[in-house]
């Protein structure tokens, strides 16, 4: 086991029913990068992802194929969200699916202590109910119907009427912790993440809570209510109990203290679940609540939201399939302001592959390894003594390596990228300066060509060190050709510590291979 510090990262849990989009791979990601971050720093690190499998909406879609909803989530599982983690390279550590017993008995054991603790009471509960959003709406969160709907009023998300339900249900506290909630956000400033999402939150709190309703009685798709079995639990109070019943809540304290609390990424659509509901519902439970809970923006593609609901999705394998996982993952993570929402072309990422992977970071891998094995039978040549442009390199690669750690501290992951790049760019230029194919052409200038290529292949290593867990795929064929042990095995935030093997490989082929058709065929 690492030593270091607990790093626990969490995804939401895919809604099995969704499409897979690039906004779910997005997030994924993001929260990937992080975690072989902190594990490549030597963090005892846990990566957790999953599913959401209960609600009436999934039981309705079950039913209308002709299958059980277990049967039907299983297929869902199998066919779209494990493949969709192995596109994008995600290195989980867990899965968890809400259909899990291991969270079925953990969800129940939650709700029992709240219960026995007087957190929650049985009461009417009567309002419009959005089966898309598996939500009860305020009249504010409503809007008047078109086309097919005139006259009616429908979810201003999924434009589709709302249910008027009438239901005995039970509720948990939640007005109680409206003061906690307010004083965690300002005693915890980073809690909630970025600066508009936490304001936006706090904004939400200040007008005041109501108790949650948290279990239906019409269907009885979901955990059953431990001292009422008519009733199954909301399916957002199911679906958020993931981040503790996966590491052991309640039955295994050891994994649970050393994991527990998480840093939690989520949409920003859904922050006001983590980032209220949530920390309400551990407070209740006499629980630390998250580090902090992250809301990422959204992507755009020609300017309208990725979403769930208006099927404009495009899948990540479209995108994975030209350009490759790794591409896919330097592009969004580079690409956009991380907590901002970005837009999504074939054009950008069609000239930042070329510009950035293929021309910058790939020639630079081609060209210093074909030098040394030109110029010195492939043996890593021993630099001599250094000039102030050998020691500005060297600069550069600690400078940026605690620049990108610093990033990542504060989940500015694209700014991590760029400190990278300097190093990309400062050897390339390097490289141009100096000119080692003219310092080849001169016997006397075979220590200074030495220094030159040494100099550059360290450079290079570091580099190889610094994008792995961006890049896990590139980087381990360039380490394989220069480096010495597992490259996952180097410390990120000392990567310029790095050993070369005593001989370098070529590289079969590009690192990014040119891409003819960009973008695919309609
Ligand atoms: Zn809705």
């Amino acid at each position: 086991m690492p030593a270091g510090d607990s790093f626990f990262i969490a995804t939401p849990i895919f809604y099995v029913n969704d499409v897979p989009h690039i906004g779910h791979a997005y997030t994924e990601v993001a929260a990937d990068v992080l975690a072989r971050w902190h594990r490549q720093r030597g963090d005892d690190t846990w990566l957790l992802t999953g599913t959401d499998e209960h609600g009436q909406k999934i039981l309705r879609t079950a039913t209308s194929h002709d299958v059980t909803p277990q049967a039907w989530a299983d297929k869902l599982v199998t066919e779209s969200w494990k493949p969709l983690l192995e596109t994008v390279d995600i290195s989980n550590d867990d899965f968890i699916r809400t259909t899990d017993e291991r969270h079925e008995k953990g969800v129940q054991r939650f709700l029992q202590k709240l219960h026995d603790d007087g957190y929650i009471y049985q009461g009417e509960f009567e309002g419009f109910y959005c089966v898309g959003c598996e939500e009860y709406k305020q009249p504010g969160d409503l809007v008047d119907g078109t086309g097919a709907f005139e006259g009616e009023q429908v979810c201003a998300i999924h434009s589709k009427p709302v249910e008027l339900l009438k239901e005995s249900n039970y509720f948990f506290r939640m007005s109680d912790f409206e003061q906690r909630l307010l004083d965690l956000y300002e005693s915890q400033p980073d809690f909630v993440q970025p600066e508009n999402v936490r304001n936006e939150i706090v904004q939400f709190v200040k007008q005041g809570l109501r108790d949650l309703s948290i279990s239906r009685q019409t269907f009885d798709w979901g955990v059953k209510v431990p001292w009422d079995e008519e009733h199954v639990v909301y399916v957002w109070f199911d679906a958020l109990l993931n981040y503790v019943t996966a590491i052991g809540y309640g039955v295994d304290d050891e994994q649970f203290d050393r994991r527990w609390p998480a840093v939690q990424l989520v949409g920003k659509d859904i922050a006001r679940f983590h980032a209220v509901i949530w920390p309400a519902m551990l407070m209740a439970a006499g629980l630390p609540v998250p580090k902090a809970v992250f809301g990422h923006g959204w992507l755009l593609v020609g300017g309208e939201k990725m979403s769930k609901s208006k099927l404009t999705g495009i899948a990540p394998q479209q995108i994975t399939d030209v350009f490759g996982a790794d591409a896919f993952r330097y592009y969004f993570m580079r690409a956009i302001t991380f907590g901002q929402d970005g837009n999504f072309s074939w054009e950008d990422i069609s000239a930042r592959y070329q510009a950035e992977l293929a021309n910058g970071f790939g020639n630079l891998a081609s060209r210093v390894i074909a030098m040394i094995t030109r110029y010195f039978d492939g043996t890593v040549p021993v630099a001599g003594e250094l000039t102030s442009a050998d020691l500005a390199v060297r600069e550069t690669e600690l400078r940026v390596t605690a620049a990108a750690d610093a990033a990542m501290d504060r989940f500015a992951i694209n700014e991590a990228l760029s400190s990278i790049w300097e190093l990309v760019d400062v050897l390339n230029g390097y490289i141009t300066e100096q000119e080692p194919w003219a310092l080849a052409k001169k016997d006397d200038q075979r220590e200074r060509l030495a220094t030159v290529l040494a100099t550059a292949l360290r450079g290079l290593g570091t580099l190889t060190v610094l994008l792995s867990p961006f890049m896990p795929t590139a980087t381990r064929t360039l380490w394989e050709a220069i480096g010495q042990g597992e490259l996952t095995s180097q410390p990120v935030d000392r990567a310029a510590e790095w050993s070369s093997a005593p001989t370098v490989q070529p590289l079969a082929a590009g690192l990014f291979p040119r891409i003819e058709q960009p973008e695919p065929a309609a």
